[in-house]
């Protein structure tokens, strides 16, 4: 099947200008100007994209797709992503983690729900573990998993200063981002490790410490929600100069950021005017997981819950609030989580070969259409692709 979207302005995420893209099944096999065989290819649909701008399919690098939380007790386990809670926030591929429950919550559960939602047709992987360690593997040894698990990419997300987490020494997380490291290296994954920060004050500096006092870099870890509260995203930009990936998390509360949680589009001025590369800044939604508020003995006060379609508008924020280019903003939900999980396909980029992911915006930068492996699942705003149960 074909399909050609014509006369776009594309950013891929780098300004190509206006073109045509030719997708041929799940993937890009054209770009350029005004196809000539466009009338011998059988059953071309065409899209006219002159009124849009053509970006690749959003990456959401930490999302709990098979629900997550239970802070509050088990009413308050979060439910499973939907399909289209994915397309329908311009996301066509997404990494799963587990996250606070490592007792109701498994890795075969959501390396099934990684498997379910490549079925309905975007693209899902996974991260084996959860907040606690030891990390519960299914043959015995990280390594193992990665290398032999296709959907398993890395390990995570595992928990620091945290007072949800199982309270980790140097040591073990240093054998940990080892492991993780030698799979990703012999399956030609990025067998980085994403690690959950909380509000302690010892911030970063168990992985500031591994760097130094081991081989293993700061880029082996992913660390997330680094926009949490304001001492721990100084830390993050000093994490970021120093060569470290910094992600942070789009999904909030008005509560969390009263109390100091730094805005994402506000973290992205702030890194990249601080001197970090953009293709060291991710956003990531961490939807499907809870957002728990406790008070200053630790005590629970209450829950929302992370939304995947938190991701786009934070990006759009950075373009027209924090006045970053639109080719720059695009790479923390693109090419940069992409690149540093060595997603396979070419998630993240719109180029002769990569897998058929784009989302068209229309002049209001609004998300107008989705395609996913090639597929048209959201046209007009309007949804056309539903996943099994969503409508019975
Ligand atoms: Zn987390």
């Amino acid at each position: 099947m074909f399909l050609l979207v014509e006369n776009a302005e594309v950013y891929a995420p780098d300004i190509l200008g206006r073109q045509d893209i030719l997708v041929a099944g799940e993937k890009i096999v054209w770009i350029g100007r005004q196809l000539t065989a466009k009338n011998t290819l059988p059953g071309l649909k065409t899209i006219d994209g002159s009124r849009y701008l053509a970006v690749p399919g959003f990456v959401d690098n930490h999302i709990h797709i098979a629900g997550g939380g239970g802070e509050g007790s088990f009413r308050t386990r979060t439910p499973e992503v939907s399909l289209t809670d994915l397309t329908s926030a311009g996301i066509t591929s997404v990494i799963g983690v587990i996250g606070t429950d490592c007792v109701t919550r498994h890795t075969s559960s959501l390396v099934a729900k990684a498997k379910s939602l490549e079925e309905e047709g975007i693209s899902a992987w996974a991260l084996l573990g959860s907040y606690q360690l030891p990390i519960r593997t299914f043959t015995g040894h990280i390594q193992d998993d990665i290398v032999l698990i296709d959907k398993l990419i890395g390990v995570g997300e595992v928990a620091i200063s945290d007072h949800r987490s199982s309270q980790p020494v140097r040591d073990e997380l240093a054998r940990i981002a080892a492991a993780a490291r030698v799979g990703g290296l012999l399956s030609g994954k990025g067998g980085l490790v994403n690690v959950h920060l909380g509000d302690g004050l010892s911030n970063l500096d168990m992985l500031f410490d591994i760097a130094a006092t081991s081989e293993i870099s700061l880029a082996q870890f992913l660390p997330t929600h680094l926009n949490r509260n304001p001492q721990l995203f100084e830390e993050a930009i000093r994490f970021g100069l120093a060569g470290g990936y910094v992600d942070v998390t789009t999904s909030t509360t008005p509560v969390f950021l009263e109390e100091g949680e730094v805005k994402c589009s506000k973290a992205m001025k702030r890194l990249l005017d601080a001197g970090v590369p953009v293709e060291r800044i991710s956003f990531s939604s961490d939807g499907q997981g809870s957002l728990p508020d406790f008070d200053e003995n630790g005590n629970f006060k209450g829950l929302s819950i992370g939304r995947a379609k938190s991701i786009w508008p934070e990006v759009r924020d950075a373009v027209s609030l924090e006045n970053i280019p639109l080719e720059t903003a695009l790479k923390a939900i693109t090419s940069s989580p992409s690149d540093h999980h060595k997603l396979p396909g070419r998630k993240g980029h719109i180029e002769v070969g990569s897998d058929a992911d784009m989302v068209l915006l229309d002049e209001n930068l609004d998300i107008d259409t989705v395609i996913a492996r090639g597929k048209v699942m959201v046209s007009n705003g309007e949804i056309l692709v539903f996943g099994a149960f969503e409508r019975n």
